[in-house]
């Protein structure tokens, strides 16, 4: 399956890192299949535990779907947290929700280790109700928030306009948030994981898997790792391997503008909406605008130019209803697959049958804090230890 095409934007902003293929018959005790930002994050936490670990990768480090990530960090899931108290009852809701929120921290701690942080920075988010009608599930939402004490604010209609210059609509400002380059991110992590122990390949397909005498005989090419545990890290390829049906993969669209020389927006918060599918608009750290949206119901990326501009487009044209004042070109355009589950909920836990797999996939817009939250999980259970939110993302949580 063909994760992205079009001109990506996060691979320009740093030099890859090259890592060895695999070409030698290795052991080790944990084996991280696909070194996205599930892979590079279980591979950091289990080598800061002193675990031996090997992370393996079919192509080059980073650039799966982690590379068309447009890196917008929050810990408000695209399911509301008062969607999610009827759907699941108050306290697994809550501590989804707190699961998220603690990632949220742990990113930031793990960025302030890394040279450049990845370009990591706290933002708080704004999400504005798209139609009038979304005010009142808004209005819900922040309630349902601020009572569980999460750090968010409301935003009236005035202040939304003197303070934003976005007339008509009110809005939620979630803190706390962050923004981040995810592609840089992972290969500072790599560094540090490598620093840490970890072994990594690239260039390295896993072709086949056997299990004998309660090892697993991972094969590649030209080479292969005997492991007593396995790691599914695969992100929206994971179907090649694993039972997990009950996602949906959609195709959605992202683009860069060219650097922009004058304001942009206050505090350059992370923007997203009520709608579904939303739109949503960051900045970087270079000054440009990133956006997203439009998402279709098709389970393939498209390599129709004239479709890729049509729909970039589309958001630019959001950007500019949004801020008059701004004005821009696209300079990057791509357009990706995108795996959610049903219930909004990433896969993350032991396999149903096998207690020596385990799976950290990216499912879910807020992918990047679930792998965060997935690689302690993972970690936790590989050690036999308890972890507080396993049941609510483990692959057989009752829906
Ligand atoms: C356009 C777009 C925008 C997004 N925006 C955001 C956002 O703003 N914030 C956010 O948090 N999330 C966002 N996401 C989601 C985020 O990108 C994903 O959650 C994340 O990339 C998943 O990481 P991953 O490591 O699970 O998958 P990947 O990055 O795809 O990594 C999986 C790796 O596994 C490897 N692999 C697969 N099979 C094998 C095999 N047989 N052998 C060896 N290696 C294998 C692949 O080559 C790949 O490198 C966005 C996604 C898209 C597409």
């Amino acid at each position: 399956m063909k994760l992205y095409e079009g001109n990506m934007y996060w691979p320009k902003t740093k030099k890859s890192i090259k890592y060895d293929s695999l070409n030698a018959d290795i052991d080790t005790d944990i084996a991280i299949i696909g070194a996205g930002m599930s892979g590079i994050l279980c591979g950091y936490e289990l080598a800061k535990r002193g675990h031996e670990v090997v992370l393996v990768e079919a192509e080059e480090i980073a650039k799966g779907s982690s590379s068309a990530n447009t890196g917008l960090l929050q810990y408000s899931s695209d399911k509301m947290l008062y969607e999610f108290i009827d759907e699941l009852g108050k306290e697994n809701a809550v501590l989804f929700y707190r699961m998220c929120h603690e990632a949220m921290k742990d990113l930031k701690a793990l960025s302030e280790k890394l040279p450049e942080r990845g370009d990591f920075v706290t933002r708080n988010s704004l999400y504005l109700a798209s139609k009038i009608e979304d005010i009142t599930k808004l209005k819900k939402e922040y309630k349902a928030l601020l009572e569980n004490d999460f750090p968010v604010e409301y935003i009236d209609s005035k202040a939304l306009e003197t303070d934003y210059g976005i007339k008509g609509t009110e809005a939620m400002l979630t803190k706390e948030d962050a923004e981040v380059n995810p592609y840089k991110f992972i290969l500072e992590i790599s560094e540090e994981a490598v620093r840490l122990g970890l072994d990594i390949f690239e260039n390295s397909k896993v072709l086949d898997i056997d299990k004998s005498d309660d090892c697993f005989i991972i094969k590649t090419k030209d080479g292969s790792i005997k492991a007593k545990k396995l790691v599914y890290a695969t992100g929206y390829k994971a179907n090649d391997y694993s039972e997990i049906k009950d996602g949906e993969i959609n195709r959605t669209y992202a683009l860069a503008t060219e650097p922009i020389s004058g304001d942009s927006w206050k505090d350059r918060c992370l923007i997203w909406e009520t709608a579904r599918p939303y739109f949503y608009a960051r900045m970087t750290e270079d000054n440009r605008i990133i956006l997203g949206g439009e998402d279709e119901e098709k389970d393939s990326v498209t390599n129709s130019e004239e479709k890729l501009q049509k729909n970039t487009l589309k958001l630019l044209e959001k950007l500019t209803n949004l801020f008059p004042h701004i004005e821009t070109k696209i300079e990057y355009s791509w357009n990706a697959v995108f795996g959610e589950s049903d219930d909004g909920i990433p896969f993350i836990g032991q396999d149903t049958d096998d207690k020596d797999v385990y799976y950290c996939l990216g499912f879910g817009g807020n992918g990047t804090v679930y792998s965060m939250a997935g690689s302690k999980i993972i970690a936790d259970l590989i050690e036999g230890k308890s972890n507080k939110y396993a049941h609510i993302v483990s692959l057989d949580r009752q829906g």
